[in-house]
């Protein structure tokens, strides 16, 4: 079998090797869901014992959590700390998605006085799921574990530079007891595995997270057969602060907002707006924190920040650099990529930007952000909301009836308050205009996994 080769962000060296599946092990692989599915012991089985199964998962992820978030910290670069997290927020999905098993249901209707009316939340069959590398496990399992309480079967693809958790979560999920064929991850490139498990005629959802010039391509080919779509894509959002803020909370938000996984986040507050009677004393400010970040070796406690992704990533991200700069914005601090192994940049903040330049408009997924003054309140709700994306943003104010307004006013899916948060996983999450459709996380995300049946009974 071919197989494609790893390489550790942090030292430029192999890490593993792992398959390179083709369509015909995709179609195995569905064909198998589509058997574990139609009558298959997954659907079928007792909910409250298919949620003892997640819970299980959840206790499985709990119990590997530390080499599972050095795999991931390795494999991504990203500081063993956010790793953490992000296995935690793994298994806190599993244990909250099998709760649900048992609790989501239909309704009986009052209808016509002659019948009974009544609904059934139904599975809806093979799910293909698509995750990228910025947050592996996290989005592997805020996918899946919905999918898997409702019943549906799924097939999995991590982005080829990620593999590693997913498919220990494979090997976990049959641990814990979950059937034969239910929860399959196949490696590969998204050109051909991925393509397959988009075209292939027995999946009949796709849940994709990525970029979005590949979501257009999903959305695309699930239209050759009306295959259900969620989409999770790209983002530029915007932390608004306001002059009356809490200024030292904003500014270490500000840094973390952006700087997270080294900005590789779909909803980096990579844009911030400033409003112009502080514009001058946040920047420098907002300089000084970055030009501290502790950049350095994933696996280190200390470490902030670590490498992007791979060589290729992060050359793409200094051509936007390189941009910014010919378009005539400052660079003030960073943006130089380190000397020797590793896939090093250090962060950086660009002043004197233009709303319209493409630093301020495209998503550069990296550690750098676009400092832009505002006037008033509406200016900035103006500027937010010029972008073709709405995913994320932040609000920093002490005006309760301003921050309320402005939180209404912003197009978008998620908006924090005084906080850079965007993921609670008893909440919604997900984007409007081109950052996606449809929401991921709480009992939300049940939506995509599930369809309604409307029962009649005449009863005359
Ligand atoms: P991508 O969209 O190309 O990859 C995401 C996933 O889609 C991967 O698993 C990949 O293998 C798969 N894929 C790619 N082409 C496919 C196809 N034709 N058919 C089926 N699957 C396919 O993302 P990328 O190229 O790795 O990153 C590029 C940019 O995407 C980033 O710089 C960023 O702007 C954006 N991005 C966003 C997120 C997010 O969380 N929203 C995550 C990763 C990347
Ligand atoms: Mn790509």
């Amino acid at each position: 079998m071919a197989t494609f080769t790893l390489i550790e962000p942090a030292t430029g060296e192999t890490l593993r090797t792992v398959p390179e599946q083709t369509a015909q092990d995709v179609d195995r692989a569905v064909r198998a869901a589509a058997k574990a599915f139609d009558g298959g012991p997954w659907k079928q089985m007792n909910t409250r014992e298919r949620g003892r199964v997640l819970l299980r998962l959840a206790n499985l992820i709990r119990e590997n959590a530390d080499s599972l978030a050095r795999d991931e910290a390795r494999n991504v670069g990203k500081p063993i700390r956010e790793a953490r997290d992000e296995v935690d927020l793994a298994a806190n999905c599993f244990e909250y998605y099998a709760g649900a098993t048992n609790k989501i249901g239909g309704q009986t209707i009052p209808g016509a006085a002659s019948g009974v009316l009544m609904t059934f939340r139904e599975p809806v069959g093979v799910c293909g799921i698509i995750v990228p590398w910025n947050f592996p496990i996290a989005i592997t399992s805020w996918k899946s574990a919905p999918a898997l309480a409702m019943g549906n079967t799924v097939v999995l693809k991590p982005a080829e530079q990620t593999p590693m958790t997913a498919l220990r979560l494979a090997e976990l999920a049959l641990e814990a007891g979950i059937p034969e064929g239910v929860f399959t991850v196949l490696t590969g490139p998204g050109s051909v595995a991925g393509e397959a498990i988009l075209t292939h005629p027995l999946v009949r959802k796709l849940a994709f997270t990525g970029s979005t010039e590949v979501g257009k391509r999903v959305m695309e080919l699930a239209s050759r057969d009306i295959k259900r779509v969620s989409l999770e894509l790209g983002g530029k959002s915007a932390n608004l602060i306001f002059d009356d803020c809490d200024f030292d909370r904003a500014v270490v938000s500000a840094v973390s907002s952006s700087l997270g996984n080294a900005g590789q986040d779909c909803c980096a507050r990579s844009r911030i707006l400033v409003q112009r009677s502080i514009y001058h004393r946040f920047s420098k400010a907002l300089i000084e924190a970055f030009g501290n970040v502790h950049v350095g070796d994933p696996l280190d406690d200390e470490t902030e920040m670590g490498p992007l992704v791979t060589a290729a990533h992060r050359d793409r991200v200094l051509q936007y650099i390189a941009t910014g700069r010919s378009e005539g914005a400052t660079l003030a601090t960073g943006g130089e990529s380190r000397e020797g192994a590793g896939t090093y940049l250090d962060p950086a903040v660009f002043l004197d930007v233009d709303p319209g330049m493409t630093i301020a408009r495209e998503e550069i997924f990296g550690p750098v952000v676009a400092v832009m003054p505002f006037d008033s309140e509406d200016d900035g709700v103006r500027m937010a909301n010029d972008s073709q994306y709405g995913l994320s943003g932040s609000i920093w104010t002490r005006d309760v009836a301003r921050a309320l307004r402005v939180a209404r006013a912003f197009e978008t899916g998620n908006i924090s308050i005084n906080s850079g948060s965007s993921v609670h996983l008893e909440a919604p999450f997900g984007g409007v205009k081109q950052s996606g459709i449809g929401r991921e996380l709480g009992l939300a995300a049940l939506d995509a996994y599930t369809e309604w049946k409307t029962v009649y009974v005449d009863v005359s």
